[in-house]
């Protein structure tokens, strides 16, 4: 295919990723590198650093660590590795994303409690205290910061505190709110934060990462229960060959990452991005709202993120037909994932504006056939 055709950008995704990149970010893949390579591996210690400096203020205390695959082999990869032989597992569950933790340990055989209390709800924290009161068995606690099933932002800040109230290891799924939501690890205490290139940092699908307390990484030697995702192993030799990964790394997909984290600090950073995606969002909402759509969550647990919509009460509505004249138009939206009720959701992270924003709804407007 010629270069002119390939840059040509058919569709706006309004998805919580993979996401639309900008065009720099594109471009910065259309060079061929060597995993072994100097220069390679410098961009790869420049994206740790980088990282743990979005991540904290504590740089010395944190480290980071990248991992082949999409955010669940990263989730995979500390489940697998944090939790020793004869620990457990506490999983904090209110949609997809915490039932595939709860998943992951019980494929790896590792002794798990769930607390689940539906998909609508945020956490129940008197619940979550007395199971940690009850279960001194429990070494690790597991939660997902934006569920991104329903576009829930979880209150991680209160959930930390009962957390390490009881001494647990605190890990965090935080692939959809980290560099789009601003927090400190270190102030939160969360041992593990999981997320992936391909969300709010604006970089293409191929890796993920895990920001870790440097004593919690060591303390994983020797516990994984995978060779290839052995998170201690890729921390190790990262830091022993200066960048280097164990197996093949994505060389493109970390070219891209590179530059979204220049373009991320050119915007002014994560406090700056999250003022976009709130306005994004909060013109999405208002719009659909303006045309008769409701949202499922309440606005005090909405995230900036991603907008669960119900369906609309007509029963002409037919989602797959909705989505195809979107898509004609140059909007991709996303399908709901609730298990009972019908919704879909659209996203308002990526590199979009409220003025997208504005066309989509419009856009929306003119194809509700259903009316
Ligand atoms: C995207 C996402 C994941 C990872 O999903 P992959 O498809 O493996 O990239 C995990 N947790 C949450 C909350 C997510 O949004």
């Amino acid at each position: 295919m010629r270069l002119d055709k390939l840059q040509g950008n058919p569709y706006l995704l309004f998805t919580p990723g993979p996401l639309s990149t900008t065009a720099g970010v594109k471009a910065a893949m259309l060079k061929d590198q060597c995993t072994w390579d100097e220069d390679y591996n410098g961009f790869v210690q420049e994206i740790r650093e980088r990282l743990v400096g979005l991540a904290t203020k504590e740089i010395r205390d944190y480290t980071a660590i990248l991992m082949q695959g999409s955010g669940t082999f990263c989730v995979e990869s500390v489940i697998g590795s944090a939790i020793p032989r004869h620990g457990k597992l506490l999983v904090v569950i209110n949609g997809v994303y915490g039932r595939r933790i709860a998943q992951i340990a019980e494929i790896l055989n590792i002794d798990t409690v769930i607390l689940d209390d539906g998909e609508l709800m945020p956490p129940d924290l008197g619940k979550l205290e007395n199971v940690l009161k009850k279960e001194p068995g429990i070494t690790h606690v597991a939660a997902v910061h934006c569920e991104t099933t329903t576009g829930m932002l979880n209150p991680i800040d209160k959930i930390s505190e009962i957390v390490k109230k009881y001494d647990k290891v605190f890990i965090v799924d935080a692939m959809s709110s980290f560099g789009g939501i601003e927090f400190d690890v270190a102030k939160l205490k969360i041992d593990f934060l999981i997320s992936s290139a391909n969300k709010c940092i604006q970089g293409v699908p191929g890796f993920g990462f895990i920001i870790a307390e440097k004593d919690a990484v060591t303390g994983c030697k020797g516990r994984a229960r995978s060779l290839a995702l052995d998170l201690y192993d890729q921390w190790r030799t990262m830091e022993e060959h200066h960048g280097k990964w164990r197996f093949t790394s994505p060389t493109h997909a970390v070219l891209a990452f590179h530059q979204a984290l220049l373009e991320l600090e050119e915007e002014g950073g994560i406090k700056k991005r999250y003022e976009r995606y709130r306005e994004n969002q909060q013109t999405l909402l208002k719009g659909m709202q303006d045309i008769g759509f409701k949202s499922l969550l309440p606005l005090e647990y909405q995230s900036p993120i991603v907008t669960s919509f119900f369906y609309p009460e007509s029963a002409m509505f037919d989602f797959k037909e909705f989505y195809n004249r979107l898509k004609a138009c140059g909007f991709i939206i996303y399908p709901g994932k609730l298990t009972q009720l019908p919704t879909f959701r659209i996203g308002s992270i990526g590199d979009i504006s409220a003025e997208d924003v504005k066309r989509l709804v419009e856009t929306i407007k003119q194809n509700i056939f259903w009316k």
